[in-house]
């Protein structure tokens, strides 16, 4: 039997037992989460759909340049399969264990986005489970084009991409990086604004300490490197990253330049130098490091301990243009995050998202943060996480929804076109089988 064959049996099963049985329209998924909910993550649903073989891929067409995968696929998984053929997703999340429906349905970004727009932006079609049962196919230009461009955002409440097939690149096997130093705001905007307006490579992306130390990173695949660095020994990749210069990598090293280090989030200091050198290749993954600190977390809530002067800012923040520099002020100058970068990633969207309303053709900047921040004394929970999202949200700005939000619904409405919204789910959930995207990412049901 060929893989879609074995998916399309899958998905006759996977449709047969939503109908007869006592299933909630929820993913019953074992494997890995990205959601970071403050308070914790919605409890997994023993009683949902059963979905984890759904992580293959169907077809790599090298000609069209082109991938049919399963919706549960790992961005891992698809590299590795389009890699063998000189080819990669558009825009390839940097955390391995990303699936193709979370990527789609939750807003995939990386430093390609200045040339490709979100990872959204590169699906031709996808098939989608609806809350009804029905599966319907959807593309840009078919009867349900208005399913397609409502799925960015829509954190499966419209329905759950099973299979999908995406765009992709030619891609080299290697990657030369150039880092350049910048010592204020303005000019490092200036930097972004040339290297997007004149690019000379397939990727953009800055790492920002302070209003006077700001790197800008632009990457382009070449044939041939010296001394590729790896970004399992040695250093963590951001720490090589801070110095201005040139570094090689292997492409797929690059894409997953933050995976081993969660970003920046193992800890620098001697154990963890040791578990650098010498732990096992699968231990030096995003999967395994949010295991270990979920387990951290509820140790120290059982033992009470809680540094009540850190705030946990996890949380990516999506401002106009013209408004980044006001944006990375604001953040250089209020908020001490404690030797840590910010990252800053120039997005240019290609096609309209309905829930992530934002203008294709524009350029927007976006800020992520991936740690703990120093709260000011007396400081309220989520002291920073609030600021930044009302300072967002009045330059016109939008928020990724992985993380907690704090509007009113009538306020989450206006930013995420709620008036859309309602409409699409009376068309494509009119039973309310699945939770509504306020219901999910608000009050994390
Ligand atoms: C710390 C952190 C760093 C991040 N960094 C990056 C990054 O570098 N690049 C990037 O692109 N993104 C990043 N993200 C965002 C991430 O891409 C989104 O959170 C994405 O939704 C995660 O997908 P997942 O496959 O892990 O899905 P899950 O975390 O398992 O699920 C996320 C949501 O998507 C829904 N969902 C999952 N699969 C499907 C499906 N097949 N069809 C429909 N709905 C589905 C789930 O119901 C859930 O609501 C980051 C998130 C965090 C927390």
């Amino acid at each position: 039997m060929t893989t879609t064959q074995k998916y399309l049996e899958k998905r006759d099963r996977l449709v047969t037992d939503y109908l007869t049985g006592n299933v909630q329209f929820r993913l019953a998924k074992t494997g890995m989460t990205n959601l970071f909910r403050y308070g914790g993550n919605a409890r997994r649903e023993k009683s949902g759909l059963m979905v984890d073989d759904f992580n293959h891929v169907l077809n790599v067409d090298p000609r069209a340049a082109t991938i049919d995968v399963e919706g549960l696929a790992t961005i891992e998984t698809i590299v590795e399969a389009t890699m063998q053929h000189g080819l990669l997703p558009k825009v390839s999340p940097e955390l391995k264990h990303i699936t193709v429906g979370g990527a789609i349905v939750g807003i995939g970004i990386e430093s390609s986005c200045f040339l490709h727009g979100f990872f959204h932006d590169s699906v031709l079609e996808a098939e989608v489970l609806l809350p009804t049962g029905q599966i319907v196919s959807c593309s840009n230009n078919n009867e349900h084009a208005d399913l397609f461009h409502a799925l960015p955002n829509s954190f499966g409440t419209l329905g759950y991409v099973l299979r999908a097939t995406l765009n992709l690149i030619r891609a080299g096997n290697l990657v030369q990086l150039t880092n350049t130093k910048y010592d204020n705001v303005a000019a490092y905007m200036d930097g972004f604004t040339g290297q997007i307006d004149n690019p000379e490579g397939e990727f953009l992306e800055g790492l920002f300490y302070n209003n006077k130390e700001l790197y800008l990173t632009s990457g382009r695949f070449i044939s041939q490197a010296a001394d590729p660095i790896s970004i399992y020994r040695g250093a963590p990749y951001y720490k090589k990253a801070r110095m201005a210069g040139k570094i090689y990598m292997r492409t797929v090293d690059y894409i997953f330049r933050f995976d081993p280090d969660w970003f920046w989030n193992v800890p620098d200091t001697g154990p963890y130098e040791i578990f650098r050198k010498l732990a096992p290749r699968r231990w030096r993954n995003s999967s395994f490091y949010t295991r270990y600190t979920r387990l951290k977390r509820r140790i120290c809530s059982l033992l009470r301990m809680h540094n009540p002067d850190e705030e946990e800012l996890i949380q990516d923040w999506v401002v106009p243009w013209d408004r980044a520099t006001e944006f990375i002020s604001f953040i250089t100058e209020n908020i001490d995050i404690q030797g840590q970068p910010w990252v800053a990633l120039p997005i240019v969207p290609q096609q309209p998202a309905t829930l992530y309303p934002l203008e294709p053709g524009r350029k927007y900047m976006n800020i992520g943060c991936y740690c703990f921040v120093r709260k000011p004394d007396q400081g309220q929970d989520y002291y920073y996480t609030k600021i930044l999202d009302r300072l967002c949200f009045k330059m016109g700005g939008i928020k990724m929804l992985y993380s907690s939000t704090f509007l009113t619904e009538n306020e989450f409405d206006a930013v995420y076109n709620g008036e859309r919204y309602r409409l699409l789910k009376q068309e494509y959930d009119p039973n309310a089988r699945a939770l509504t995207l306020y219901q999910k990412v608000a009050a994390k049901l």
